[in-house]
């Protein structure tokens, strides 16, 4: 950053302030981490000059031909070979038996990746069914803001009563308007996810099941999350959130659905691909294979169950009542002890100012999404930076004190004193620049 400040001062002093907040605050947006500095110094690089519109290699009679590329321009040799090792590593991650899945890793971020797997296999007002944004869905799984909620037929689903997945009224959904395709994933679900359960419906209703698991993906390759394959026929991610890669997509399907879903992405919605993300979504992928992550992941899960049962105990409402996974869903408006706030929105900026950083959320009965009534945390980034079982009664301090005392400037502020001093016991390894 150094160079980069000389060269450019504005643009330098931008990246520098920004490194200092991520190293000051406590992040805890569930979609967050810190990349490596391998994947950092991969985004970086001369890859980023490289047009390489096509695939390494060509179908032909439904196989893919390596011996083949499948570029339009020139000059691929390198490119090449490092799409085809990216493809390898997700497939090996990714797959209980890479020979016979297929990876894309072009889609540009999430929601491109899910347009993707939609335009492959639904025209215009053709039925699909997903989780409703506002009982903890994605805005691309049929929202009606999203192209994919006004190009598509989308029926949504919700959760029951206890904020759980009901697979009985799925598969009532189902059989009701019999889509081609079924989604499910979610953006704010701090529970299990029956992927068996939702193949079963799948393969009854005759849909394809696509499983976005941008959130949980890394649970799901190191054991802490039932893994979606071989229930789904399609998995989605992205790769910048628990995985610690650069921002980006992938996907992830059974072979036969390869060559749809490559069509899809390429030339059917993007251009060129971004090989420098490709250079570093490669080398996170490596690192999702160590032990470490895997040491990582079952952290990341401890750390999110403690945080729930402490924040519990004192009085917040858990949407699910408890976390199986990495993230918590708070109920503000609705709990109790002191702990209830006028709204997520308004509770999300008061933390802000004590070194806390969240989002709010919808939950479901919230009707204006600007003021929902919840707010959501997770334990990625924490855990990345070391945080372990001890810390999480620190973390729930600060959360209770600056939810109590949310009006009191002086106590957010040395709660944000607080913050800064235990961050800085830290390793600065994310915050290199
Ligand atoms: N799918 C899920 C479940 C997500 O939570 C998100 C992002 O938060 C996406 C897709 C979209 O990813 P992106 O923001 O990279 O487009």
């Amino acid at each position: 950053v150094r160079y980069l400040t000389k060269y450019d001062q504005e643009v330098g002093a931008l990246v520098s302030a920004e490194t200092q907040r991520q190293r000051r605050t406590l992040s805890l947006i569930p979609s967050e981490n810190y990349s490596s500095k391998a994947v950092q110094l991969a985004l970086a690089t001369s890859y980023t000059n490289k047009y390489a519109e096509g695939y390494p290699y060509l179908w032909s009679n439904g196989s893919r031909e390596e011996q083949q590329s499948g570029r339009y321009y020139r000059g691929q040799e390198h490119t090449n070979e490092l799409e085809l090792l990216a493809i390898r590593r997700a497939l090996q991650l990714f797959t209980p038996n890479p020979g016979d899945y297929h990876a894309n890793v072009q889609p540009l971020s999430g929601a491109p990746a899910n347009l993707a797997v939609l335009s492959a296999f639904l025209k215009p007002g053709d039925t699909f069914l997903g989780l409703a944004l506002d009982y903890g869905g994605h805005l691309t799984h049929g929202h009606n803001v999203n192209i994919t909620g006004h190009y598509y037929n989308a029926v949504q689903y919700r959760l029951n009563e206890s904020y759980e997945l009901d697979y009985e009224e799925i598969r009532r959904l189902a059989k009701q308007h019999s889509p081609k395709l079924i989604i499910c994933g979610a953006t704010a679900y701090p529970l299990q996810i029956s992927f068996r359960q939702l193949g079963a419906i799948a393969r009854e209703t005759g849909a394809l099941l696509v499983a976005d698991i941008a959130h949980i993906c890394g649970l799901c390759v190191t054991g802490y999350h039932e893994h979606p394959f071989p229930h789904a026929d399609i998995v989605t991610t992205t790769t910048h959130k628990i995985l610690r890669g650069p921002r980006a997509g992938l996907i992830v399907c059974k072979k036969p659905y390869g060559a749809a879903i490559d069509r899809a992405v390429f030339p059917g919605l993007q251009g060129g691909p971004h090989m420098n993300t490709i250079a570093a979504m490669a080398v996170a992928l490596k690192e999702a294979m160590s032990p470490d992550y895997k040491l990582y992941a079952g952290q990341v899960v401890r750390n999110a169950k403690l945080l729930s049962e402490m924040l519990k105990a004192e009085g917040f409402k858990l949407m699910g009542g408890r976390t199986d996974n990495h993230l918590l869903l708070l109920d503000v408006v609705g709990s109790a002890n002191g702990l209830s706030a006028k709204n997520g929105n308004w509770l999300a900026k008061r933390w802000e100012t004590a070194g806390i950083v969240a989002n709010k959320n919808a939950i479901p009965g919230d009707t204006k999404p600007w003021y929902p009534s919840g707010v959501r945390l997770g334990t990625p980034a924490i855990t990345t930076i070391g945080m372990k079982d001890q810390d999480m009664a620190n973390v729930a301090e600060w959360i209770i004190r600056a939810t109590r005392h949310a009006e009191n400037e002086a106590e957010l502020q040395r709660v944000r004193d607080e913050i800064e001093q235990f961050m800085g016991r830290f390793p600065s390894e994310p915050f290199y620049v």
